[in-house]
C-alpha cells in the first residue's frame, strides 16, 4: 500500500517555480551563477555565521569540513552511536576512522558525559586526541554542547552535523540565542528532500574563519587555481551546488520561519494527543533548546508496542520510521571502536518511532496518528 501520509515531504508554495525558470532563461544551471551566491548569503545570515560555501549534498558538506579542519588518513573522528549513516561515511571519505560514542537516553545526542571523560582520560594519560568530534542535532533537537569547552581547550576541532536541524537554536546558557551551526568550529546543513528546506539535493558549511570557508570553497571546486586555465593545486571535488539547486534553495530559505513554525505545531500536537498515555512518551523539547522539530519522534516502554504501532500506522496509510539505526548494527561500522554504553542508541532504535511531520499536515490526521499510537499501547 502506499503511503498516503508521508514522514516528511517537501512543500513549495513559494518562489520555487519562478527562480527555478530565471536559471532556465538565463541559462545559468550549473555551479557558477546569483543564486549560488544568494543561498550562500542568505543563509549564512540566517544562522548568524560570517560565510557559507553550498555544496552538493549535506554529506559532502561534512566532508569537506572535516577535511578543512586537518582530518585525514589516521585521525579519528567521534560520532554519536545514533544518527544517520552518512555522518560516518563523511569521515571514512576522508580517510579517517569513526570511533562510535554513547548518546543520550532520552534525546539521542552525543552523551556529554562520555565525551568529558574520554579527552580527560587522553589527556591524563597522554593518548592522540581526536581529530575532530562530529555532534549532531538529532531529529532538529540541539545537542547539548556543555563539553564544547573542553574540546576548545584540548584543540579538538568540532564539526556540528546541523543537517536536521536548520532553524534550531539554543535558548539559555553560555550558547543562548545562537542558531545550530554556528556554535562549533564549522557547521553543516543539508537540502536532501526531506530535509526542512529542500534544494532537491545540497549541503551548506557554515563558519567564522573567511581563511577555512575559502579553502572549503576551493576543494568543492576541482582544487582549480583561481584565473587559470584548468590549473588544480590539490586533489579536489566535485562537489559544488549547482544554480538550479540553489534556486531551489533559496526560495524554501524564504519560507523557513513558516516550515519550521509548522513542525512545531505537530509537535506540540503529539505532546498535547499522547500526553495522558501511559507506555509511551514523545520526544520532548529540553527547556534550554528551540528545535527545528524535523521529524517527532515517540519512544515506547515494549518493543512490541513499538512494533505494533508501526504496523497499524503502515495499514492505515501513514508513513513511520523507527529511530536511526545505531551505527554500532550497520555492517560497515560493527568493528568500529566504541566508547561508553551503546545501550542508549539500541534502545531508542528498538523502541523509538519517527512520526508524520510534514508542515501542512492537518489537526484530523494528527489525531488519527495519536489514537493508532494509543491503541497499540493498550494492545
Ligand atoms: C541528511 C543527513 C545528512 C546528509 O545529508 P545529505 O544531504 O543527504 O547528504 C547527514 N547527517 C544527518 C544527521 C542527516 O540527517
Amino acid at each position: 500500500m502506499t503511503s498516503v501520509v508521508p514522514l516528511s515531504a517537501p512543500t513549495f508554495g513559494g518562489n520555487e517555480q519562478r527562480y527555478l525558470m530565471e536559471c532556465v532563461e538565463t541559462t545559468m544551471v550549473s555551479t557558477v551563477g546569483l543564486f549560488v551566491e544568494r543561498f550562500e548569503r542568505e543563509l549564512a545570515a540566517e544562522v548568524g555565521a560570517v560565510g557559507a560555501v553550498a555544496c552538493g549534498s549535506g554529506t559532502a558538506a561534512l566532508q569537506l569540513a572535516l577535511l578543512a579542519v586537518g582530518v585525514g588518513p589516521g585521525s579519528e573522528v567521534w560520532i554519536p552511536d545514533s544518527t544517520f549513516v552518512a555522518t560516518a561515511n563523511a569521515a571514512v571519505h576522508c580517510g579517517a576512522t569513526p570511533v562510535l560514542l554513547a548518546v543520550d537516553e532520552e534525546r539521542g545526542y552525543l552523551a556529554p558525559e562520555v565525551v568529558v571523560d574520554e579527552l580527560h582520560r587522553r589527556s591524563q594519560q597522554g593518548l592522540p586526541m581526536p581529530g575532530a568530534i562530529v555532534v549532531v542535532h538529532l531529529y532538529g533537537h540541539p545537542a547539548d554542547l556543555s563539553w564544547l569547552r573542553y574540546a576548545v581547550e584540548f584543540g579538538v576541532p568540532v564539526i556540528e552535523d546541523a543537517a536536521e536541524a536548520l532553524g534550531a537554536s539554543w535558548r539559555t546558557g553560555v550558547h543562548g540565542d545562537r542558531s545550530v551551526g554556528v556554535v562549533g568550529t564549522l557547521g553543516c546543513f543539508s537540502f536532501n528532500g526531506n530535509k526542512v528546506i529542500t534544494a532537491g539535493n545540497g549541503g551548506m558549511v557554515v563558519g567564522e574563519n573567511p581563511a577555512v570557508l575559502a579553502r572549503i570553497r576551493h576543494l568543492s571546486t576541482q582544487a582549480r587555481i583561481p584565473g587559470s586555465d584548468y590549473e588544480h593545486d590539490a586533489v579536489g571535488f566535485n562537489h559544488r551546488l549547482s544554480n538550479l539547486c540553489a534556486a531551489l534553495g533559496v526560495a524554501q530559505l524564504e519560507q523557513l520561519a513558516h516550515f519550521v513554525s509548522e513542525r512545531r505545531r505537530i509537535n506540540r500536537c503529539y505532546v498535547e494527543l499522547l500526553a495522558g498515555t501511559e507506555g509511551v512518551r514523545v520526544v520532548r523539547e529540553a527547556p534550554w533548546a528551540r528545535s527545528s522539530a524535523w521529524l517527532s519522534c515517540v519512544v515506547f516502554s515494549e518493543a512490541t508496542s513499538r512494533d505494533r504501532a508501526r504496523a497499524m500506522l503502515r495499514d492505515g496509510g501513514i508513513e513511520a520510521r523507527p529511530w536511526w539505526t545505531p551505527m554500532h548494527m550497520q555492517l560497515p561500522y560493527r568493528a568500529a571502536e566504541r566508547l561508553g554504553p551503546m545501550r542508549p542508541g539500541l534502545d531508542l532504535y528498538r523502541l523509538g518511532l519517527s512520526l508524520p511531520s510534514t508542515p501542512g499536515t492537518e489537526d484530523a490526521t494528527l489525531e488519527r496518528i495519536a489514537s493508532l499510537v494509543g491503541q497499540a499501547v493498550r494492545g
